[in-house]
């Protein structure tokens, strides 16, 4: 094999222009640089909402808040139950965990890194308050079967949509399937002000909930502190939604591009011996693509992370997997289930091998040329040959 000698300079992220500067000197000039006194947080979220096909947005101060946010208005109290899939970023469990609630792990598809609806079944005790799938890297979870389990089951689903702004399942948008949805603008999502969130309603009963609870229980018009009910401050600023704006229009031109990305690469992927791409599922039609995933079956965690030092040094920005929520020390610090790290893994096989052997590549690489696919997948096979 030839020595890689292509262009690895993808575009950086995030990305900003003139629609970011007018809209933060726009905030700036206001002169009021919090919710209650501004434009800017307000529109964002008539933007946002409509945009994703939901009654109401509601900004937050980031997706961790997001999602303990979500909960909260569903209900979840200290000692309920929360199915998260096994294999996610912490916040998905830890929310649960931050208001009491037993997060309970259970495992995904090993295809699409996404929550198995028949282990989410299993899994429903007369305790579980929620079901939580996450869409893995843009990849909206089997929303038919997870919509089934919940209306059989009467267990509401809530979405971690943190990768998903703009997916789609069958055409429907993760705002219309009738669920609260918690999505995240942390600096490497997929639309960002460095840090904030949002959490979706489907009614205007939940959003009236979601709104005091995320204002200290403090009504809008409220000049008596007569705080309605119990919450916390997780008010998004002025800036940052003037920021999310101009953002939000960059949003479907970027989806497009990494659309067309990233058949191109997972299918160089698929080429190179030992490497196994994220598979999609035709149902979820608009991925907006928010990790270009892979693994590499038969490495061991350490040789996984010494893979993902080599494609560092080669020039990509590569990243280990998430690690299995049941793998953290944090998990263990909260109320868990009645089981042990062990017991846990040996009912999580899918989460187990993606844990070890899972690899991901930032979303700038899909916004780069079709050429520079051909060159991610050269290093890629270069790294993988030398293991
Ligand atoms: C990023 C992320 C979150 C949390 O969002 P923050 O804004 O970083 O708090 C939640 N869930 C998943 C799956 C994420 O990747």
């Amino acid at each position: 094999m030839t020595e890689f000698a292509g262009n690895l300079d993808f575009p950086s992220w995030p990305q900003y222009g003139d629609a970011e500067r007018t809209g933060l000197i726009r905030a700036l000039e206001q002169g009021q640089w919090w919710r209650m006194d501004g434009r800017e947080v307000d529109t964002f979220e008539a933007e946002f909402a409509d945009y994703h096909g939901s009654a109401h947005a509601l900004a937050v101060t980031n997706g961790t808040h997001a999602l303990e946010l979500a909960l909260e208005v569903m209900g979840v109290r200290g000692g309920d139950e929360v199915i998260v899939p096994a294999f996610t970023f912490i916040s998905s469990s830890q929310a649960a965990q931050r208001l009491g609630a037993v997060a309970v792990p259970v495992d995904v598809d090993l295809d699409t890194y996404n929550i198995d609806p028949a282990r989410a079944a299993q899994a429903i005790t007369e305790r579980t308050k929620a079901i939580m799938p996450v869409h893995m890297a843009g990849l909206v979870a089997d929303m038919d079967a997870l919509g089934k389990l919940s209306a059989d089951s009467g267990v509401p689903l809530v979405q971690d949509a943190a990768h998903a702004h703009g997916a789609r399942w069958r055409g429907t948008r993760i705002g219309e399937f009738g669920t609260i949805a918690a999505l995240s603008f942390q600096n490497g999502k997929l639309m960002t002000a460095g840090e904030g969130g949002a959490v979706l309603f489907p009614d205007a009963e939940s959003y009236e909930l979601g709104f005091l609870r995320h204002s200290c229980g403090r009504p809008r018009e409220d000049r008596t502190y007569r705080h309605r009910t119990s919450g916390s401050n997780f008010r998004l600023n002025e800036f940052s939604a003037s920021v999310l704006r101009a953002q939000l229009a960059r949003l479907d031109g970027q989806i497009d591009t990494r659309e067309e990305r990233w058949p191109v690469l997972s299918r160089l992927l698929a080429d190179i011996p030992g490497v196994v791409p994220q598979q999609v599922d035709d149902r979820a039609d608009r991925n907006p693509h928010y990790m270009a995933m892979f693994r590499v079956p038969g490495l061991t965690e350490e040789r996984r992370n010494a893979l993902v030092d080599d494609l560092i040094a080669r020039g990509l920005p590569a990243f280990a997997a998430f690690r299995a929520v049941y793998r953290t020390d944090a998990f263990w610090e909260h109320s868990s289930p009645d089981e042990t790290a062990e017991e846990i893994a040996l009912r999580c096989p899918n989460s187990e091998l993606i844990n070890s052997e899972g690899i991901w590549l930032h979303h700038r690489t899909l916004l780069g040329t079709e050429r520079q696919m051909h060159d991610i997948a050269a290093v890629v096979a270069e790294a993988v040959a030398h293991l």
